[in-house]
């Protein structure tokens, strides 16, 4: 029986990851669930899947939560502040940590699951954007293991051979015939559009995904393909490789996830349904196999399958992103810290879609050159560059 705990639990990943575990509950039990903010979601959740501990980043929501728990009969012991949600991913008795928060938000937590030699299921790739190396590190240092639950990571895996999935990081692609990595995008919402209307976007235009359903940062993202901006960084630091051996690729069908191409000839992609139960069922039960709640393919009734460059003047966020991994830490931890400024101003309707962008460059540009290699270093330059994007905003 593997514990469970999941960081993010009321999320989209962590909703979906929910739905795998309650169709084996003889493999699996929940240990812990946490969320930032929404009470009567956590509590349905606490109520299904009986956990041990539940955390709420918010105080006052915690308290609540607590109150609603023990007037019904529940057991479940809550914790709050980002200390408890640092208590549970470190837990002794996890086995499993599901890293699902959105955003820098996720970085302590799951940080310290990885601290404490769990197998860390990463959703949270901004995580790994703010902080590269030291994660990196620190999962060699304490004998973590990491499995990507971001779809096209988790492709990549499953297509690379058993000593790179065993040996992660610590070795190089060439020394196991890999020439690239090909990361497939979907192209987001925007990828017919005319240019000349990308001001005019609005919210409810942008986080409707033609293929996915998720969470609302990650789905601004995707239109922008900051996204995949940010999975290209993702993929050099989880795959230990250059820039030159990756290759975005756009498919807008959705269902091939990311290739691996060989020095033979070789492509071996992984295809399934654009639905996150996949990758989630492959990381948990891995190396074995389980069943998940997705559709099998059927392969008479999809659509042909078309691939196409990603065009820069559509995308800047995603050559931005490009740029930033070949300047360094402080370049990825600004660019980062600042899209997700940029991305809440666009949420709340307080900037342009095409503003987003410009908010990023105008960061880069400012902090490219900053070194940030110790936490302390990228939790302050994080803090910064947040300060000197909401400057920015001040003066639109
Ligand atoms: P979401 O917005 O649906 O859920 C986010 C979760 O994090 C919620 O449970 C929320 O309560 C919690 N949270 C938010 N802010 C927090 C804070 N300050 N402190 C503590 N908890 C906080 O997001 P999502 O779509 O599930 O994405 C989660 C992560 O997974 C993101 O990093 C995203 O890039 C990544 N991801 C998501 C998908 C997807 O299909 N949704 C696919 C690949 C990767
Ligand atoms: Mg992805």
């Amino acid at each position: 029986m593997k514990h469970v705990v999941i960081l993010g639990a009321t999320g989209s990943i962590g909703c979906s990851t929910l739905s795998v575990l309650a169709a084996h509950p003889d493999r699996f039990r929940v240990l812990a669930l946490t969320a930032a903010t929404g009470v009567d979601k956590l509590f349905a959740q606490c109520q299904q899947f009986t956990p041990r501990f539940a955390a709420m980043q918010d105080p006052a929501a915690a308290l609540l939560l607590q109150k609603k728990l023990k007037d019904a009969g529940s057991a479940t012991e809550v914790l709050s502040g980002t200390e408890g949600l640092v208590a549970l991913a470190a837990h002794p008795q996890a086995d499993i940590v599901m890293a699902a928060i959105v955003g820098a938000a996720g970085l302590l937590p799951t940080l310290a699951a990885v601290e404490q030699g769990k197998t860390v299921l990463l959703a949270n790739k901004e995580a790994l954007v703010m902080t590269g190396e030291l994660f990196m590190q620190k999962v060699a240092k304490h004998g973590a293991t990491l499995l990507p639950i971001d779809s096209e990571h988790n492709a990549i895996f499953q297509c690379l051979p058993l000593p790179m999935q065993q040996a992660g990081h610590l070795t190089r692609l060439s020394e196991h015939g890999i020439s690239r990595l090909l990361l497939t995008g979907s192209g987001g919402p925007f990828l017919n559009r005319p240019l000349d209307s990308f001001a005019q976007i609005t919210v409810a235009e942008a986080v409707a995904h033609p293929n996915w359903t998720m969470g609302q940062k990650i789905s601004v993202d995707s239109a922008t393909m900051m996204n995949k901006g940010l999975e290209f960084i993702e993929a050099r630091w989880l795959f230990n490789c250059a820039a030159a051996d990756i290759q975005v690729v756009i498919h807008p069908q959705s269902i091939i996830h990311s290739m691996v191409q060989y020095t033979d000839g070789s492509v071996l992609a992984q295809l399934g349904q654009p639905d996150m139960r996949t990758p989630i069922a492959h990381a948990l039960a891995f190396p074995e196999r389980i069943s998940s709640p997705v559709q099998p393919l059927d392969f008479f009734t999809l659509q042909s399958f078309t691939f196409k460059q990603p065009e820069a003047a559509r995308y800047p966020n995603l050559y931005l992103a490009m740029a930033a991994s070949a300047a360094g830490q402080g370049a990825t931890t600004a660019l980062n810290a600042a899209n997700e400024v940029a991305v809440a101003a666009f949420l709340t309707e307080k900037i342009a879609f095409t503003t987003i962008s410009k908010i990023n460059e105008q960061c880069l540009n400012y902090f490219q050159s900053y070194q940030a290699s110790s936490l302390d270093d990228i939790l302050a330059l994080d803090a910064e560059t947040r300060a000197y994007a909401r400057q920015l905003l001040g003066m639109l």
